[in-house]
């Protein structure tokens, strides 16, 4: 065999672990059907902008490991993530804290908040939500529900918010203080000069073949390395022979504009329904860019088919059981590893995705 690993897939999980394996001293091939490396993380300048092709990143984690760990490729700047969402002609802060509140309903203090929430759904007894619906209602009521909820995660997910689960929305945080962070983690931030370059370092010493999908070569490319590390789609590997997975695809218009400051945020949500994408995000604000023109790119949720680039993995009842089949499948395998987002069908943010490309180097090398 010419090489240790084959890696399929040069996002952040195999680039992690293509640094971690040279580090040992292993070989490794890394393949991308992609014509650039990086992943969806992949960031590419623009007139003095680092635009986020596939969505935007930010950055941030509580596990200091982690964080020391990014840091060594890359020097980070003060970015504290802070969206709007903008219901018709009003604005409001998000994550869900007391500006919300004050601006929803004109009060003042955490006490009336917490009381116009729990009047909102004194006749629901929710005690144990059982969905997406429930746990936003428990949380914040019907008012913040129904202006900033509903209609933004209908048009994510595709789905009713009754059919999904409940921990989606648990990802935000919710505050009674006057505090518009959207991430409660210790370290935040965005990679100055962009993160392409964080994965073009990891990826020094490694040999890497773009334009290459694994899947239409399996022949010749199993045959030159010992083991594979698989980040592309676990249902794809197999064909879809016990069914197909559904994740959301995202399909991103961006235009320049003539003008220095389109919507003074780098992310402004749009939640109701009828608008039909979901946010725009101004790409210079991530930097503080002063640049003379702008960059914005709109969002449009779609359901994934084939041929689609996947996004996110549809975490609910039916999905998980399905993957749990092809895991067991995949755990029968005796030199190839699933890892990453896709492979291990994972609605997985940046810090995880190293934490868990970290734990297998710490197995497997
Ligand atoms: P990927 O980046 O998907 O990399 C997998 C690679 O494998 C891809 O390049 C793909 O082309 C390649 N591949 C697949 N199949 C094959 C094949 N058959 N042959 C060859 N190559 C193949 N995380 C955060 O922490 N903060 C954020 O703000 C944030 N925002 C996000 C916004 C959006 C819109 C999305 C979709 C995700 C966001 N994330 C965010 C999550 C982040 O993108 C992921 O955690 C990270 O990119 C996962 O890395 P990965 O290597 O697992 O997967
Ligand atoms: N969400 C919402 N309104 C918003 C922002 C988010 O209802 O203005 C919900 C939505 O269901 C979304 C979830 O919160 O899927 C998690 O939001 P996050 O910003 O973490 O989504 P991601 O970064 O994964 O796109």
């Amino acid at each position: 065999m010419k090489y240790d690993y084959l890696i399929v897939g040069a996002g952040l999980f195999g680039a992690v672990f293509a640094h971690e394996a040279k580090k040992k001293g292993k070989t490794c091939l890394v393949v991308e059907k992609r014509g650039h490396i990086a992943g969806n993380i992949y960031t590419e300048e623009v007139h003095g902008i680092q635009v986020h092709r596939y969505g935007a990143h930010i950055f941030h984690t509580s596990e200091k490991r982690i964080w020391e760990y990014v840091n060594r490729f890359a020097e980070f700047n003060q970015y504290i993530n802070s969206p709007i969402a903008r219901w018709r002609d009003e604005l409001y802060n998000l994550p869900f804290n007391m500006n919300t509140f004050s601006k929803m309903w004109g009060i003042v203090t955490p006490e009336e908040a917490q009381k116009i929430i729990a009047d909102q759904i004194a006749d629901l007894h929710i005690t144990k939500p059982r969905n997406l619906e429930e746990q936003a209602l428990s949380l914040v009521g019907r008012d913040v529900y129904e202006k900033l909820i509903k209609g933004y995660t209908e048009k994510q997910w595709g789905r009713d918010c009754r059919d999904l689960p409940a921990f989606i929305i648990k990802r935000l945080p919710l505050r009674f203080t006057y505090d518009n962070n959207y991430f409660n983690d210790r370290y935040q931030g965005i990679p100055m000069g962009g993160y392409t370059r964080i994965v073009e370092k990891l990826l020094e010493g490694a040999e890497v073949r773009l334009n290459t999908d694994y899947l239409a070569n399996r022949a010749e490319l199993d045959g030159q390395a010992d083991r594979v590390i698989y980040t592309g789609m676990i249902d794809q590997f197999y064909d879809y022979c016990l069914g197909v997975l559904e994740y959301r695809s995202v399909r991103f218009e961006t235009e320049e504009l003539e003008q220095e400051n389109y919507q003074g945020n780098a992310v402004v949500n749009y939640t109701e329904r009828e608008v039909p994408y979901t946010r725009i995000i101004e790409h210079k604000h991530f930097e503080f860019g002063k640049q003379p023109t702008t960059i914005i790119s709109r969002e449009y949720s779609s359901e994934w088919k084939k041929g689609d680039e996947p996004y996110y993995p549809v975490n609910n009842e039916k999905n998980d059981s399905l993957y749990a089949e092809y895991k067991a499948k995949a755990e029968s395998e005796s030199r190839i590893i699933f890892g990453g987002r896709l492979g291990s069908y994972r609605y997985y943010d940046m810090d995880k995705v190293i934490a868990s490309a970290l734990e297998l180097c710490e197995r497997e090398l």
